[in-house]
């Protein structure tokens, strides 16, 4: 079998490397330069998206802010999946918040704001603070603004106004206002659903973020009535899009209640941890999704958790000496802030973990991993 992602960063690559034993073979569409590639060696092409799609049997996507023009292309061949109707749902939030809608899963007091009229009414009718987030092209924090007083209305509207303006997107844009969700944690659930509409998912996990980019996940296996919550809220979500691959649901915990924060058509950085802790890991599960077979078992065989390397292409090597740690990088050129990589840590106790995640938290340079090792130690 033959697969295309369309988009050709570490997701891209990480799915290459678990098709690899499957005898399944990927490329990558990176849509900067519009042109088909190797996921593990960017300098190899294969062509336009036309030779890709004539290579593929099934055409995926690791990220769901695609062209639309890309997206008709691919889906016009038949080998789309998810649908560019799933995908696109993920990359705008108006999609997103109708979606769930349609599923019926909570979700934070909001409205749609196209106008200086919506912005009004919205300060009328939602109670602050609210946030506001770009509905195209929003990820890591990035297109949003926090209004926590009145006075700062007319400097926030002035912001929006002029990011309209110099939006180059083809659909119209807009913004959603949000009610913050006074949380006590963030959790996320991924989760699969294949050709035939089964359904499996991994354990929650406790998602912890460090100015607005996610750092550090934990699996969570201590909370069944939560799981199962967030296994209901899955398959509504995953039934209303007919939806085929690994989907997440990033959520709010507020209590013993899960409000739906956003989805995402595609493998997730807060799975990343399912390489050392599950019996068969997302990026697997989404390949064997899309190619029509068999679901393996999202269980947790052991605790794992997983810390993000943002902006640094080196680490001490004294982290590889520490059992049931495993580095993976993805060959990126260093930029500030730039997902470079992320370890995987297990143990065999969710307590031994919280140890062992401490300890490889102090191993890392101060300066860069601060934040993470202060949500470290605060749970060991
Ligand atoms: P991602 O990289 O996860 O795709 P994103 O840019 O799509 O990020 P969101 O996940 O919507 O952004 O928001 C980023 C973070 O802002 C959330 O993880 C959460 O910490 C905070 N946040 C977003 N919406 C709300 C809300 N309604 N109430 C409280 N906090 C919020
Ligand atoms: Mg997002
Ligand atoms: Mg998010």
């Amino acid at each position: 079998m033959n697969v295309l992602i369309l988009g050709a960063g570490q997701l891209a690559r990480m799915m290459s490397l678990a098709s690899k034993p499957l005898n399944i073979t990927v490329r990558a569409y990176d849509v900067g330069s519009k042109t088909v590639v190797d996921p593990l060696n960017s300098a190899i092409s294969y062509g336009d998206l036309n030779a890709g799609i004539e290579f593929a049997d099934t055409i995926t996507a690791e990220f769901e802010h695609i062209s639309h023009d890309v997206l008709a292309q691919c889906e016009a061949s038949g080998k789309l999946k998810p649908s560019s109707q799933a995908i696109k749902t993920g990359g705008d939030r108006r999609l997103e918040k109708a979606l769930l809608t349609k599923a019926n899963a909570a979700n934070a007091k909001h409205q749609i704001i196209e106008s200086k009229a919506d912005f009004d009414q919205a300060l009328q009718t939602l109670a602050l603070p609210l946030i506001l987030k770009s509905a195209l092209e929003g990820y890591d924090g990035k297109g949003q603004w926090r209004l926590k007083d009145l006075s700062q209305a007319d400097d926030i509207w002035a912001d929006i106004e002029a990011f309209f303006q110099g939006s180059k997107s083809s659909v119209k844009q807009a913004v959603i206002a949000e009610q913050m969700v006074p949380f006590d944690r963030e959790v996320s659930l991924v989760g699969m659903r294949d050709v035939n509409g089964n359904t499996k998912v991994y354990p929650l996990t406790e998602n912890h973020h460090t100015d607005g980019v996610l750092t550090v996940s934990v699996a969570l296996n201590d909370n069944e009535a939560l799981q199962t919550q967030a296994q209901q809220i899955f398959d509504s979500i995953a039934n209303a899009l007919g939806y085929v691959g690994v989907l997440a649901i990033e959520f709010f915990q507020v209590g013993d209640q899960l409000l739906v924060n956003e989805i995402a058509p595609r493998v997730h950085n807060s799975g990343h941890w399912t390489q050392q802790g599950a019996d068969t890991c997302q990026f697997e599960n989404h390949i064997r999704a899309v190619c029509g077979l068999p679901l393996g078992s999202g269980e947790l065989v052991r605790p794992t958790a997983m810390i993000n390397i943002l902006g640094e292409d080196s680490i001490p090597n004294a982290i590889l000496d520490i059992p049931s740690v495993s580095l993976h990088w993805y060959g990126k050129t260093k930029r500030a802030g730039r997902k470079m990589g992320h370890i995987n840590l297990s143990a065999t106790t969710n307590q031994a973990l919280f140890e062992r995640l401490e300890k490889v938290a102090m191993l890392l340079p101060e300066q860069a991993f601060s934040d993470i090792q202060q949500y470290a130690r605060s749970l060991a």
